[in-house]
């Protein structure tokens, strides 16, 4: 048992730094110490507890209660305190000091001593009188010793001191009683303390806020609105606010009071008369104004702002207007812009520009956002020249393009956005290159290599071409050989010697470029030890190319069914068993059932059924987040097994991950797991999002309710689709530039101007991050996304959870950079977890210091089969793992087959490096912890 006193844990205390001028934020209803008469509680039969004079641990006289019925059986012995008056609390808590004796100490008691007592409140609005009746009191809850007794130094037993404190409320009546119920230990009550908590009044940004009682529930915060100090008026759409939290400390002041006119701020509270030598006035700059005398600043005109770097003596300018003469210049599937300077720069020096790409339909004409498949060169806002080239457009495809002059201030102006806008058709564009490439046979003159259709093959391919050289060729002299089918044989090759080879394939609209190199070396002369390369095919997409695998998104196929079974494997419905229904999606219920695939093992899985009656977007779009998933393979991503689209309902079929969505599940074990287990779980999200942001997948909806975690407490990344998971995300509100987005997870610039970029997701990951820490509490509590954003842009940052390391939460801190490009990459956060649980003793790191990992790359900070094995000097078997399909470490840890290596001491090491991997991830994937 724990020897210190253990105040439970009510939940994470939060805060954020400010001004506090409140010092202790208790208000004692209730403290028996302070009380040096009797205090005359009721004791109820008179033989059970007694009141006693005594005194502390510090020597200082006391009246205290005890009881020690352990002889006889069947004690139930009643004692009340008088009436307490609540005054304006609602939450209170009650401290016990008090000493119990183990029976263990006391002979001849067994089967009467007990070593609890239970604590009781009634509630009524004026005393009642001094009779005890059971029935009316409510349970608080069992009391026990946490520490009964020690071994004092002569091993003789001393009796200690237990401090226990419980939370009641919300309280309704004016006042209550507590009452103490033994029912036969021996007990001495040495203090009873019942007190609230309050915010205590304060000056926050020349506001006075006045004294606050917290809310009646730990998570709440009781907003306040503060009133102006003398002299001083609100700041226009800015009024002051203050939180108060359930801990009695004013969290997160939004808005502030300014010196009216004529007066100036004297110290951080009062606002003096400005004297007229301290008035040195001149003319209000252009485009602003100011009625009063003496006033320190001048308003802007309507339509005219200041910009908050702006001092108060600039002149007040506005948005520029729309760019001139824009033209275009397609090239296939190129589109350059170029444009001249809007007529009106809006009086600023400061004007930039961004372009905004949507694709359109023909018939009828509906226009979407083109999406990160676009590319813009250089830039596609913050542009200080006046052209830009957009790439990887689709062909035939339309498109229309707006350019807009932005400055300073266009991110405060209402009025409506001036853009100079064209309509465009893109050409034909060659086929996209081809990346999955797989070798199948390889001799000693010959390499038979087969491959897939490229993503994009933007017409009919008529033929490809492989190129080929001899790796360590000085002049590197290329061969071709073409072929009209996805497989070809490369004869003449010579024994034991590297080839590279690249693949590209041909349309009427010409040669795409080459894919990746893959390197081959052909076979010995007259080999003695065969290498037997198994071929597998990772699960059901055929085989990745390590490193080179892109996420594509499947709304850029015209026919969606392509895209579907292009990613998802097609399941037969016999295969599938529905168990029982375990939530509702979307679009239909959610079950868990049992696959069985002939030749495989029956696993459980998570059914999501499209409800009858769909339409056919409804369709498409469920079967988007199928085509999305069925792209990844890693441990910390939901795995997809299939899909049914052959047969109704239709389904999508999905690894069972049995405890559910992560927020729930951390509600649900609230306070039960140890840091590094949360960092465990940390870890996992992370080296999920490092997968798919290398794969180029944006997830936009990174929050602990989209993580779900399986038996063994791994975490994986789910909830994908386009746009239809921010719909279907109740967190997910309107903002006003256009679109649904859930504001607590989402960085400010995907807020502001829709900038959704891996790095807006390493923002997403820091609020996963403290809702972990903080067993699943709501970001920034009960705020409105109003005042969060605002928050969140005067700069303040969610605090560390209760107990949460300084290390992590400086992490958190690096996650909500405002600058993206200063927030560490999902790469980085990996490492730096990775450090954490291999030496926990950086958890501890204060706060400020930066946390990147510099230490030498240990097993886990590999990143490719290829490294690990060159680290082991084996590279040479790097083809081996290729050809059989083992892409990723992940997969090696798992890998069960025999490669042919025959050379016992290579097989020895390259196993015994495997089984230590395997260590390590069992413990950073999943701690291996049943819960
Ligand atoms: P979704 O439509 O993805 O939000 O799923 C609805 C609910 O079904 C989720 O909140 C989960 O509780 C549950 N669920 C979804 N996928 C799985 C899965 N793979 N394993 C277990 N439960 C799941």
């Amino acid at each position: 048992m724990c020897g210190l006193s253990v105040i439970p844990r009510p939940d994470a205390p939060v805060r954020f730094n400010h001004l506090l001028l409140g010092f202790l934020s208790l208000v004692i209803l209730l403290d028996s110490k302070a009380q040096q008469t009797e205090l005359e509680w009721i004791s109820y039969p008179p033989n059970g507890w007694e009141e006693i004079s005594g005194l502390d641990e510090n020597y200082t006289p006391i009246r205290t209660y005890q009881v020690c019925q352990v002889m006889e059986p069947n004690q139930n012995n009643w004692l009340r305190t008088n009436w307490i008056e609540k005054g304006d609390a609602q939450r209170i808590f009650v401290e016990l000091k008090f000493t119990l004796r183990d029976c263990n100490s006391l002979p001849g008691v067994v089967g009467t001593c007990k070593e609890t007592f239970n604590l009781y409140y009634q509630e009524t609005d004026s005393e009642v009188g001094r009779s005890l009746r059971e029935n009316q009191y409510v349970k608080i809850d069992t009391i026990a010793a946490d520490e009964s007794f020690t071994q004092g130094d002569l091993g003789e037993r001393k009796m200690k001191l237990n401090t226990e404190v419980r939370i009641i409320g919300p309280l309704s009546r004016r006042g209550f009683y507590l009452a103490f119920q033994d029912v036969g230990a021996c007990i001495a009550l040495v203090s009873v303390k019942v007190y609230y908590k309050k915010c205590w009044s304060i000056i926050e940004n020349l506001a006075t806020f006045p004294d606050t009682v917290t809310g009646s529930e730990f998570s709440s915060l009781v907003e306040v609105e503060g009133m102006c100090v003398s002299d001083a008026e609100e700041e226009a759409d800015n009024s002051p606010k203050m939180h108060c939290s359930a801990e009695g400390e004013w969290l997160v002041p939004i808005g502030k009071c300014i010196c009216k006119a004529g007066f100036h701020q004297k110290g951080d509270f009062v606002c003096r008369a400005s004297s007229s030598q301290d008035l040195q006035c001149s003319r209000c700059p252009v485009h602003s104004f100011n009625d009063r005398e003496g006033s320190w600043r001048c308003d802007c005109e309507d339509g005219y702002y200041r910009a908050l770097s702006d001092p108060p003596s600039v002149a007040c300018t506005r948005p520029p207007s729309a760019p001139q003469n824009l033209v275009y210049n397609i090239n296939q599937t190129t589109v350059s812009l170029e444009w001249s300077p809007p007529a009106d720069t809006g009086g600023r020096n400061d004007v930039t520009y961004r372009v905004i790409c949507r694709r359109c339909s023909w018939e009828p004409e509906e226009c979407v956002p083109c999406g990160l498949n676009v590319g813009y060169s250089p830039a596609q806002s913050g542009l200080v020249d006046t052209y830009v080239t957009a790439v990887d457009l689709l062909a035939h495809a339309n498109y229309t393009f707006e350019v807009e002059a932005v400055n300073g201030v266009s991110d405060l102006s209402r009025t409506q956005r001036l853009f100079a806008a064209v309509s465009i058709a893109t050409g034909q564009a060659a086929p996209s290159q081809v990346s999955e490439v797989i070798k199948e046979r390889v001799q000693q003159h010959s390499v038979h290599l087969s491959w897939q259709e490229p993503q994009q093959p933007n017409g009919v391919i008529t033929e490809y071409e492989i190129k080929y050289y001899e790796k360590d060729q000085k002049d590197r002299i290329y061969s071709t050989v073409r072929s009209k089918s996805t497989s070809a044989t490369v004869n003449n090759l010579k024994p034991s010697t590297a080839y590279v080879f690249q693949i590209r394939a041909f349309t009427e609209a010409g040669y795409g470029t080459f894919g990746p190199r893959l390197e081959i070396t052909t076979k010995e002369e007259a080999t003695v030890l065969c290498i037997v390369v198994i071929i597998i095919a990772s699960r059901n997409k055929g085989f990745k190319f390590p490193g080179t695998k892109t996420y594509i998104d499947p709304e850029t196929y015209e026919d969606p069914n392509r895209a579907v079974h292009q990613f998802a494997k097609e399941l037969d419905a016999s295969c599938i068993k529905i168990e029982r229904v375990i939530g509702a999606g979307e679009f239909g219920e959610v079950c868990s059932g049992r696959l069985k695939l002939p030749g495989k093992r029956d696993v459980s899985v998570a059914i999501k059924t499209l409800k009858v009656g769909y339409t056919e977007k409804q369709r498409r779009d469920f079967l988007c987040e199928a085509s999305i998933m069925g792209q990844f393979d890693h441990p910390n991503v939901v795995h997809l097994e299939g899909v049914v689209t052959r047969g109704k309902p239709v389904m999508i079929v999905i690894e069972y991950m049995e405890n559910g969505s992560l927020d729930a599940f951390l509600r649900k074990h609230d306070g039960q797991f140890t840091v590094i287990q949360l960092v465990g779980m940390l870890r996992g999200i992370a080296a999920g999002m490092r997968y798919l942001s290398d794969m180029g997948y944006v997830h936009r909806d990174l929050a602990a309710r989209n993580i779900l975690v399986n038996c063994n407490l791994v975490c994986k990344v789910s909830d994908f689709g386009l746009s239809r998971v921010i719909d279907d995300d109740p967190e997910a509100v309107y903002t006003t530039t256009g679109g649904k987005i859930p504001v607590r997870w989402t960085a400010p610039e995907a807020i502001q101007y829709r900038k959704f970029t891996s790095a807006s997701d390493v923002w997403s990951y820091g609020v996963v991050m403290w809702e972990v820490m903080s067993y699943g509490e709501r970001p920034y509590w009960d705020m409105s996304n109003q005042d969060v954003i605002k928050a969140i842009e005067e700069g303040y940052r969610l605090p560390a959870p209760m107990d949460c390391p300084p290390g992590l939460h400086q992490l958190m801190l690096d996650c909500w950079q405002k600058d993206r490009a200063e927030r560490p990459k999902f790469d980085q956060i990996v490492g730096i977890l990775d450090k954490m649980i291999r030496n926990p003793n950086t958890l501890k790191t204060p706060v400020g210091t930066p946390l990147l990992d510099q230490s030498t790359p240990d097993f886990t900070s590999f990143r490719s089969v290829g490294e690990w094995l060159e680290a082991i000097k084996m590279e040479r078997y790097r083809d081996n793992f290729t050809a059989a399909g083992y892409s990723s470490l992940e997969s090696v840890a798992r890998m069960s087959i025999d490669l042919g290596i025959t050379l016992v001491g290579h097989q020895k090491k390259i196993m015994s490096s495997i089984q230590t991997m395997r260590a390590q991830m069992l413990h950073l994937h999943g701690t291996g912890v049943q819960v």
